[in-house]
């Protein structure tokens, strides 16, 4: 579904992605770890078209991903990006949020985009929630909203940037939750995330970033439990 080859990615003279190879299958649930400034968002951006590359290349399903290409408007329905700040328009409600992608991007008709939009609202357990505005809800049903909105553009893939780092503890079990429910579901998933009891249950595999190259990949049982690499061992004795 998603195949990068090769990937570099610098930012002016600064490179921050230094040839990077991963392939996600369909259904596949793939957590990127690894330290600030590594290049986690950066990987992220680039399979959804937000940033262009300098080498190598990236395929979503099939279709080359680069800004100037005419598939980028569809990669960006079949990939969804749900970002850590939320990124709700404030003013509106959170159904108008979920519809918003349906209705203005997809052209989809209004009443079934509503009728949509309510039951995966539902789903993600805020039936009651559709007329509140992102300032009335906590910052995990904000993120909740997010995610319904994210899979109202009925996406073959969701990227997930670190979806529980701007909420409070007792917040983020509800947001894993409903991802742990989406990946049982058989959803294509890539999370960049530091909870790495939900990596360690939910991923297929696991892949250590360190300075834009893949250090370490594998089973979580692996990489997490019995990490290879000195990098890996570190990083992870500062964050278990
Ligand atoms: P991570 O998500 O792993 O914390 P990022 O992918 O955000 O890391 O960033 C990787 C590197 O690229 C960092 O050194 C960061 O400062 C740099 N960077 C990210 N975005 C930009 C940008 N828009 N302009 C310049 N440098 C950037
Ligand atoms: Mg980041």
């Amino acid at each position: 579904m998603i195949e990068i080859r090769g990937l570099q990615k610098s930012y002016g003279s600064h490179q921050v992605i230094k040839g990077i190879d991963l392939s996600i299958a369909k259904g596949e649930v793939v957590c990127i770890v690894g330290p600030s400034g590594s290049g986690k968002s950066t990987i992220l951006r680039c399979i959804n078209g937000l940033e262009d590359y300098q080498g190598g290349s990236i395929e979503v399903l099939g279709q080359r991903v680069d800004n100037k290409s005419k598939s980028i408007k569809a990669i960006r329905t079949e990939v969804s990006m749900v970002f850590q700040r939320f990124n709700l328009f404030p003013h509106r409600t959170a159904l108008e949020n979920v519809i918003e992608g349906p209705v203005f991007v997809k052209g989809e008709a209004r009443e079934t985009a509503i009728a949509r939009g309510k039951e995966l609202l539902a789903s993600v357990g805020l039936a009651d929630k559709e007329n509140n505005k992102p300032p009335q809800l906590s910052g995990g049903q904000q993120q909740r909203v997010a995610i319904a909105r994210a899979l109202a553009m009925q996406p073959e893939a969701i990227l997930f940037d670190e979806p529980t780092s701007a909420l409070d503890p007792e917040l983020v079990g509800e947001v894993l939750g409903v991802m742990r429910k989406l990946a049982e579901a058989g959803m294509t998933m890539v999370v960049v995330t530091h909870e790495m009891q939900f990596a360690r249950e939910v991923a297929d595999r696991v892949m250590f970033i360190d300075g834009g190259v893949i250090v370490e990949q594998g089973p979580p049982s692996d990489v997490l439990n019995a990490p290879q690499h000195p990098r890996t061992q570190d990083f992870l004795r500062r964050v278990l």
